[in-house]
């Protein structure tokens, strides 16, 4: 150890109790830190929340839970169930995404536990689930469905966040192409139902490792004759998964891209056959489709059906609003048996803006059924609310006894479509005052033994 001056400092040899005291002193340090910050946080009041994150508060939570509620209607008809994991992994687990995946390289919120262990934020939900199915063994097929949180270090920007939200399902078990069919069919059902009408399924085959690496060559061989035509980052790209160039949306790389090989004509005829069957399927239910020779997504896993869904009323550098394909090869390579996989994940946030855009699935309204307006001086709200509240209504109240005025005011603001007001009148008379908030019908006086079924005739419980 070295002072100031650069001279050695004299080691001291503690005794356990010395080390002792040297801990507790850290120890006492750290506190005396966090406390600091946390004074500090008290006194600050110009935080926000970190970049490329988002408070989502009612009534925007509302909706999101509305469409969530929808979603799982849509697949639980279909028999997936709910599976929550972690919101952390061990990273190994999605290292498994790939090497040249920009979400693993790039992205990842990757940290070191108290106790070493190198853990990160999951940027995704599939490898989790089959991390999942690796480590329980269910019942095939096993079909699954989630919601939650990922988080990337993206560069924000609108409809780019760094936490987003996705809803997805998984299906394991099975390659039969009926079930790519059920789950892309699922998706667009979901699109349908929030009532969105210009998404664009774009649906391509990425064939599997008996047919890929003759394709990859030929894709390579293609790049690296037109390297000097090439930007830069696609140089680089290049280097480590020729597939991914393809991915490229610079201008400079587009005419090079265009013209490249296509995987269909690499594909062997049995996986050529699978993808017929998943057009055919696709076409028995009507849900169109565009081939998208050229769609690779993000993610290195992908095998055989590789599908998105682009909202065209959004911009085109953010209007994915959903993908996914199968995953063939993914149960195995998390150490579980070859399992075939298939699945999508949807951007919530992003569908949110799509539906903004195309004026549909509004924000549902957050207005309680009633408000009562309590100037007895006896306490009334406190027991009506609650019994309102049994009955299956929603019902809020004025708080610190504030005058009749303040009240009102406070009943407006709340949206309410109906006031319960309690006076002093209506305590002697064991009644309530029902006052029309939207000025319809006026106000009558209803015994408190009749209010429950009053309030049934006006209103529907939600
Ligand atoms: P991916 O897992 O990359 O296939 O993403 C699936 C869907 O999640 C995309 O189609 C988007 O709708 C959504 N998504 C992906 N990344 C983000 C992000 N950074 N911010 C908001 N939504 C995202």
């Amino acid at each position: 150890m070295r002072n100031k001056a650069g001279m050695s400092a004299p080691v001291l040899q503690l005794t356990p109790l010395g080390r002792w005291h040297k801990k507790q002193f850290l120890a006492d340090g750290l506190v005396r830190r966090r406390a600091e910050l946390a004074s500090r946080s008290v006194a600050s009041s110009s935080f926000q929340a970190p970049k490329g994150t988002r408070d989502i508060f009612a009534p925007q939570s509302t909706r999101q839970r509305t469409l969530i509620d929808l979603f799982a209607d849509t697949v639980e008809r279909a028999n997936y169930g709910q599976i929550s994991t972690p919101i952390f992994e061990e990273i190994g687990v999605f290292l498994r995404l790939g090497e040249s995946t920009d979400v693993v390289t790039k992205e990842m919120y990757d940290f070191e536990d108290k106790d070493g262990r190198h853990m990160a934020l999951r940027p995704e939900l599939t490898a989790s689930v089959v991390r999942a199915f690796v480590q329980h063994r269910p019942t095939l097929p096993w079909k699954v469905w989630y919601e939650g949180p990922q988080f990337r270090y993206e560069k924000p920007q609108a409809g780019r966040y760094r936490q987003f939200t996705q809803v997805g399902i998984e299906a394991l078990g099975t390659s039969d192409p009926e079930l790519d069919v059920e789950v892309i069919s699922l998706a667009a059902d979901f699109y349908q139902r929030l009532g969105l009408r210009d998404v664009t399924l774009l649906l391509n085959s990425l064939g599997d490792p008996t047919c890929r690496p003759a394709y990859l060559e030929a894709l390579e061989t293609y790049f690296r004759d037109r390297i000097g035509d090439l930007s830069e980052q696609s140089a680089v790209t290049l280097e480590t998964n020729p597939l991914r160039v393809l991915d490229s949306k610079r201008p400079q790389d587009q005419p090079i891209i265009d013209d490249a090989p296509l995987m269909a004509d690499y594909l062997s005829p049995e996986l050529t056959e699978h993808f017929g069957r998943v057009r055919s399927g696709l076409d028995q239910l009507e849900v169109s489709y565009e081939l998208s020779p050229r769609l690779v997504r993000g993610l290195d896993y992908y095998t055989l059906t590789t599908f998105e869904f682009a909202a065209n009323a959004l911009t085109s550098s953010q209007n994915a609003v959903g993908g996914g394909g199968r995953y063939d090869g993914l149960a195995a390579s998390l150490g579980g048996p070859d399992t075939p996989g298939i699945g999508f994940a949807l951007g919530v946030d992003r569908i949110l803006l799509a539906c903004d855009a195309e004026g549909t699935f509004p924000e549902p309204t957050t207005a309680p059924d009633v408000f009562v307006i309590d100037v007895s001086g006896a306490n009334v709200a406190l027991s009506l609310t609650a019994e309102l509240r049994t009955a299956g209504f929603t019902a809020d109240r004025a708080w610190d006894n504030r005058s009749m005025k303040a009240q009102m005011k406070a009943s407006d603001r709340s949206g309410a479509p109906y006031g319960l007001i309690i006076g002093e009148d209506e305590v002697a008379a064991n009644s309530v005052t029902v006052r029309d908030l939207r000025g319809d019908t006026g106000q009558q006086l209803v015994a408190r033994d009749d209010l429950i079924s009053t309030l049934l005739g006006l209103l529907d419980p939600k």
